[in-house]
């Protein structure tokens, strides 16, 4: 039996994730009346955590709200919002070809790095989605990738529950939650070292694992730091991250006496991977760590394809940068659009 011909649309934009700045940059090109299609797979950075350090919450937001009130906000404008997932994207003529398909069973990522929402009718509903009927082929005048990153955390038993609660990354975000508080660094590299140092801003109670056998991977004067400073250095893998009901209780080492650190909280500093796949193929330029190259107003190297958010080069991560980048990269797509001379 041959599977049916996808189905096919032709739009102004696509928009390929539905993140801060995917959403950021809907609800811009809605409004300038551009017909839009925004696709997410609705995955990462949706824990089942707070917002902090964004303007007009002072009490932080639940990641999930944010998202929930901007697909409202986007889909008030008109734009289409469909939960799939982007497998292909390629120049074809004047446009853009892309293909999107129906998520596996589990989610877009089954085995891998984070799922941490439902994917249940209910939540679909919540949040204001369309469920996929791909796979569908759509053409559009401009893309704008909004596909964030993933790899913050290490797997671990309860690991989801503790995210944004007492498993941290971003001390921009959650710093202001450490003050006074026993607090384990896990990481082996010199950002690493320097998150710990920063949090002495917090806490007076900072310890230090490098989370794998190698040890750190800095020079001793680094370490000499720490140890002036007062923070602890263990150079071993972690064998448990002790953790009860959301709440990191302790880093057993995996050192030959299996040594506990009881901690309150933890922070894992590890090189996250930006979603580049789609970047790869559309043949857009990136930086050494796979990070979209974009200029500061979200233009790629290839006319008509804009990025924003995690996934490029550009600002810290947060997610006021993310919302200020898929603006901006409305507006870029938008201009795109008017034709040449006007
Ligand atoms: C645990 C945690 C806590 C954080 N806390 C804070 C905080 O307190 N304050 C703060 O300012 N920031 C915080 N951040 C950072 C903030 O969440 C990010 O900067 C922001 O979400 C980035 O937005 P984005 O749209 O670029 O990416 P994301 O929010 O990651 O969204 C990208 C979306 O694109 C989808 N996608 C990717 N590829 C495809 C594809 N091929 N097809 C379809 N969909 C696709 C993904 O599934 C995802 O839904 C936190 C992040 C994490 C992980």
């Amino acid at each position: 039996m041959t599977s049916p011909e996808p189905a096919r649309l032709e739009l102004d934009c696509v928009i390929v994730g539905g993140g801060a700045a995917g959403l950021s940059a809907a609800v811009n090109m809605g409004r300038m009346r551009r017909d839009v299609l925004l696709v997410d797979e609705r995955d990462r950075s949706l824990w089942q955590h707070e917002i902090h350090n964004y303007l007009g919450f002072p009490d932080g937001i639940p990641a999930l709200e944010i998202r929930r009130l901007g697909w409202r906000h986007a889909a008030k404008y008109g734009v289409r919002l469909l939960l799939g997932h982007v497998a292909t994207a390629a120049r074809d003529g004047d446009l853009f070809r892309l293909r999107i398909e129906r998520l596996p069973e589990g989610g877009a990522f089954p085995q891998g790095p984070g799922p941490s929402v439902p994917r249940d009718a209910e939540m679909a509903r919540m949040f204001g989605e369309v469920p996929e009927t791909g796979p569908l082929d759509v053409l559009a005048r401009t893309v704008i990738l909004a596909p964030g990153v993933f790899g913050h955390f290490p797997e671990f038993p309860g690991r989801n529950e503790c995210v944004g609660r007492s498993l941290f990354w971003c001390i921009h975000c959650d710093g202001h939650e450490s003050i006074d508080r026993v607090v384990g660094v896990v990481g082996h590299d010199d950002d690493a070292v320097q998150t710990a140092l920063d949090l002495l801003v917090f806490t007076d109670r900072v310890t230090m694992v490098a989370g794998r056998p190698e040890g750190f991977d800095v020079p001793a004067s680094r370490l000499a730091d720490l140890a002036e400073r007062g923070i602890a250095t263990h150079p071993f893998a972690v064998a448990e991250f002790e953790n009860r009901g959301g709440q990191m209780q302790a880093l057993v080492l995996d050192d030959p006496s299996r040594t506990r650190i009881p901690v309150e909280q933890v922070y894992t500093v590890r090189r996250t991977r930006a979603a580049n796949e789609l970047a790869r193929q559309l043949g857009l330029e990136m930086n050494e760590i796979g990070q979209i190259m974009v200029t500061s107003e979200q233009h790629t190297n290839v006319p008509g394809v804009f990025a924003a958010g995690d996934a490029t080069n550009l600002h810290d991560h947060q997610i006021s940068a993310a919302v200020h980048e898929g603006n901006q990269a409305a507006c870029g797509a938008n201009y795109y659009l008017y034709p040449a001379g006007k």
